[in-house]
C-alpha cells in the first residue's frame, strides 16, 4: 500500500482527498485514460468534474507523482511514476504492459547520452505492437 499522502506532500502538492482517489484508482489498474479515471474517482465524488480531474492530473504530472503515457493514435494514458520499465502497447486495445527494463538497456541509454553530453532526467520507453489476446481475436 502506496502512502499517497506523504508521496504527495514530498512532491509539494497538498494531498487533497481527491488526488488521493485519483492515485488510488490510477494505481490499481497500472495505466488509465483521464475519461477512465473519471469515471471510476466520479463513483466516489460524484461532484467532481472531468475538468477538475484533468487538471489535477496535469499538476501531479509536473510535480513528478504521475507520468503520462503517450499512446500512438490514441489518447494518452497515466500511470504513478514507478522504476524504469518498457511498455508494451498495444495498438488495437490500447493495453499498456509494464515489463521492467533490463540492465542492458539502462547501459545502453546512459552510454548513449553520456556521448552526447546530454543530461538525461527521465526517459519512456514504449514498443507499439498487438498484444496477444489481440492476435489470437483477428485470427479468428
Ligand atoms: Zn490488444
Ligand atoms: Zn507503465
Amino acid at each position: 500500500m502506496i502512502d499517497y499522502v506523504t508521496l504527495l506532500k514530498e512532491s509539494g502538492l497538498k494531498a487533497t482527498f481527491q488526488r488521493t482517489n485519483i492515485l488510488d484508482v490510477v494505481e490499481k489498474s497500472g495505466h488509465m485514460s483521464i475519461e477512465a479515471i473519471y469515471d471510476e474517482v466520479s463513483k466516489i465524488h460524484p461532484s467532481l468534474s472531468l475538468a477538475t480531474i484533468y487538471k489535477n492530473i496535469i499538476l501531479m504530472v509536473e510535480k513528478g507523482v504521475v507520468v503520462e503515457v503517450p499512446i500512438a493514435g490514441k489518447k494518452p494514458k497515466y500511470e504513478l511514476a514507478k522504476m524504469n520499465h518498457i511498455h508494451l502497447v498495444c495498438t488495437e486495445c490500447g493495453d499498456v504492459e509494464d515489463k521492467p527494463c533490463a540492465e542492458d538497456t539502462d547501459k545502453l541509454f546512459n552510454e548513449l547520452t553520456d556521448k552526447e553530453n546530454f543530461k538525461l532526467n527521465m526517459r519512456q520507453v514504449n514498443l507499439y505492437g498487438v498484444c496477444s489476446s489481440c492476435q489470437e481475436a483477428i485470427a479468428s
